[in-house]
């Protein structure tokens, strides 16, 4: 089969997602035959380098033998079962570790990142409504907020391309000012910055308490507002508020967690427990789907009760799912095992120390946290963002600008060499692109 066949088959039968399909006139999708390491090969045998971990999903590398045996394993016992009146080892194994690592639990699982924002919304309006405050229905949100693209969670979304054309079909929220420091005014500091946000939100918050079910945030990075950076201390304070004016916090660590930011999960940098934490993407190492919603004593008791519909009548058909389970546990053990976290600081030095290179192009708030790199490019290309990508391409890398805003965020498993190519591969893509 050679890339042009496959690509004519993939447009004719497959809808690809978050795509404007007649782009793909100008624009080839890339075939992908098989992975290994940091590398996605086509047909042809040509390869590209995956920085931005296969849609931030994958943390480990493309075929990693820890994770491809442990599904292995698990498929020679048991696939799946319904997750109602029926359990098995892996969930159990898996919930036990998610509630260690979090001191949360409770674990109520789904597939995609939405599922979990959906499952964490309907959990916090239906606690307030099993504690007799039917009236907190309404959530809020940052500026620039991305938690997924189900009529729900889309409801708290606040990226206008997504959202728009479907104003009509959603539940409205109310979004606060971002602490996002690329909005701050000049001469503020990030930190001064949040506070002011957190001000805003106090405020907010204590003008609607009675109506308010929760807050949803992103914690330290938001994602696909273009990896908008903030400092830890509006968790704090969110943290506080929160707790003031009795509103939930949910932690959407859906991109941020597993060690993204440089701790396990981003809450860490602020020594905060959110009431609910929501998890997908890396959990996997970006092999199965899966998600998850864990949560606290309080909120599961005020579900357990006599009554049915006092229960949390929720589920996906593959809740659980075994093989997925497996997946996550072979994931947390590459963490137990190697010293994930600690290695990582020591590739993002040798990473910062080589992006010089970029100093001499037009970029402007080069920013990293943990494991993600971004900055902006200032060039009056409106095209830039699709050349180059298209150009990356061409050059065997994977980058997917949002709009001007280029970004790394690369598997963990880069050695010298590879990291030697992202950056000057960067370097010189941008240059075509400008
Ligand atoms: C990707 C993402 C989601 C949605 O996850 P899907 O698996 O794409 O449904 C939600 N929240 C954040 C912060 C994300 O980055």
């Amino acid at each position: 089969m050679t890339n042009q066949q496959l690509i004519q088959r993939s447009l004719t039968a497959v809808w690809h997602p978050c795509t404007q399909m007649k782009q793909h006139e100008q624009y080839p999708l890339v075939p992908i035959q098989h992975g290994e390491g940091m590398w996605l090969y086509d047909f042809e045998g040509k390869r590209y380098l995956d920085a931005v971990s296969s849609w931030w999903t994958n943390l480990f590398g493309h075929n990693h033998p820890g994770i491809k045996d442990a599904i292995k394993q698990q498929l020679d016992t048991l696939e799946h079962v319904m997750l109602a009146g029926f359990t098995h080892q892996p969930v159990i194994e898996l919930s036990e570790k998610l509630g260690e690592l979090t001191g949360l639990g409770h674990a109520f699982y789904g597939s995609d990142g939405a599922s979990a924002t959906e499952i964490a919304l309907k959990m916090s309006f239906h606690f307030w409504r099993n504690s007799g405050k039917s009236g907190k229905n309404k959530f809020i949100s940052l500026q620039n907020s991305y938690h997924g693209e189900t009529l729900g969670a889309l409801g708290v979304t606040d990226v206008a391309i997504f959202k728009d054309t479907y104003a009509a079909l959603l539940t409205q929220s109310a979004q606060v000012p971002s602490p996002d420091w690329r909005l701050a005014e000049q001469g503020e500091s990030p930190e001064q910055f949040a506070l002011r946000c957190a001000d805003a939100l106090e405020q907010y918050v204590a003008t609607h308490a009675d109506e308010l079910a929760a807050f949803i945030i992103e914690p330290l990075v938001q994602c696909a507002a273009g990896m908008g950076m903030y400092h830890p201390v509006y968790l704090q304070r969110a943290r506080e508020i929160c707790d003031r004016y009795q509103v939930h916090l949910i932690a959407d660590e859906i991109a941020v967690g597993f060690g993204r930011t440089g701790t396990m999960f981003a809450c860490e940098q602020a020594s905060i427990k959110p009431d609910f934490m929501c998890l997908s993407k890396g959990i996997t190492g970006g092999y199965l789907p899966l998600s998850v919603v864990l949560t606290t004593d309080v909120i599961y008791q005020a579900f357990y009760h006599d009554e049915v519909t006092k229960g949390f009548l929720h589920s996906h058909s593959y809740t659980g799912n075994p093989l997925a389970c497996s997946a996550a546990l072979a994931t947390l053990a590459i963490f137990e095992t190697e010293d994930v976290l600690q290695r990582n600081r020591q590739k993002a030095e040798s990473i910062n120390m080589k992006m010089q290179v970029l100093t001499d192009l037009p970029t402007k708030r080069l920013r990293q946290q943990g494991m993600i790199w971004a900055f902006e490019i200032v060039t009056r290309n409106a095209q830039f963002s699709k050349d180059c990508y298209a150009n990356g391409l061409a050059h065997g890398l994977l980058l997917r600008p949002i709009g001007n805003t280029v970004y790394w965020m690369p598997p963990y498993v880069m050695n010298e060499s590879e990291i030697g190519f992202l950056v000057d591969t960067t370097a010189k893509v941008i240059k075509q692109s400008l």
